[in-house]
C-alpha cells in the first residue's frame, strides 16, 4: 500500500468515527429531548382545552422542552403547574398569564339541553377527551364525568344548546360512565 493510499484510508476510518460520534450524540440530545417532554406533559393537567395556543398538552410540553413556549400558559393548571415547571426546568417560578385565560372559581362540566339538539355530531368532534356520546341525527349528551370543561364544545354547536354548568351539580353516581353504560345497555 502505498503512502498516499494509506492517508486515505486513514482519512475514511477517521471521517467515518467522526460521523459515528456525531450520529450517537444526535440520538442521546433526541433521547433526553424525549424524556423532558415527557417529564413536561406528565405535570400538565390534561384538560386539551389548548388555552396555552397549543393543540393540546403534549404539543405545549414539546414546545416548552423546544424554548418555543413559556412555563406560564396553562390556565388549568394555575400557579402551581407554573411553579412545578420551573422547578423541574430550574427557572424562576412565575404565574399564569392572564392573557392566556382564566379560569372558573370552581369546576365546571359542560351539559346539553338534549330535547334542543339537533344531533349534528360537531360537538363530538371538537371534545377532545370524547365525553359527548350520540348519534347523527340523535340527541347528543356529555359525560360529566369525563368532561374536563375545556369548553371546546361550545363554539361549534349551531343551535347552542351547549352550556358549562357547576361540576358538583352534574357528576353524580348516575352520570359517571360506568352508570351511563348500564342505562344504554337495559
Ligand atoms: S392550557 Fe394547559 S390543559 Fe390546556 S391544552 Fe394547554 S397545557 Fe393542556
Ligand atoms: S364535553 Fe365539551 S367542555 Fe367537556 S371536555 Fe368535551 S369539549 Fe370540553
Ligand atoms: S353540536 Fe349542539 S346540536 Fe350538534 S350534536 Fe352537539 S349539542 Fe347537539
Amino acid at each position: 500500500m502505498t503512502e498516499l493510499a494509506a492517508f486515505v484510508l486513514l482519512l475514511t476510518f477517521a471521517g467515518a468515527a467522526l460521523f459515528a460520534n456525531r450520529v450517537a450524540a444526535k440520538q442521546a440530545e433526541l433521547v433526553e429531548r424525549a424524556r423532558l417532554i415527557e417529564r413536561i406533559d406528565r405535570i400538565l393537567p390534561q384538560t386539551q382545552c389548548r388555552r396555552c395556543t397549543f393543540a393540546g398538552c403534549r404539543p405545549y410540553a414539546t414546545a416548552i422542552a423546544d424554548g418555543a413556549a413559556d412555563i406560564n400558559q396553562c390556565p388549568p393548571g394555575g400557579d402551581a403547574t407554573a411553579a412545578a415547571l420551573a422547578a423541574l426546568l430550574g427557572r424562576a417560578p412565575k404565574p399564569v398569564d392572564p392573557r392566556f385565560g382564566t379560569m372558573p372559581s370552581i369546576p365546571m362540566v359542560a351539559w346539553i339541553d338534549e330535547p334542543a339538539c339537533i344531533g349534528c355530531t360537531k360537538c363530538i368532534q371538537a371534545c377532545p377527551v370524547d365525553a359527548i356520546v350520540g348519534a347523527p341525527r340523535h340527541m347528543h349528551t356529555v359525560i360529566a364525568a369525563e368532561c374536563t370543561g375545556c369548553e371546546l364544545c361550545i363554539p361549534p354547536c349551531p343551535v347552542d344548546c351547549i352550556v358549562m354548568r357547576p361540576a358538583h351539580e352534574l357528576v353524580t353516581e348516575t352520570t359517571h360512565p360506568s352508570a351511563l353504560l348500564d342505562a344504554v345497555a337495559s
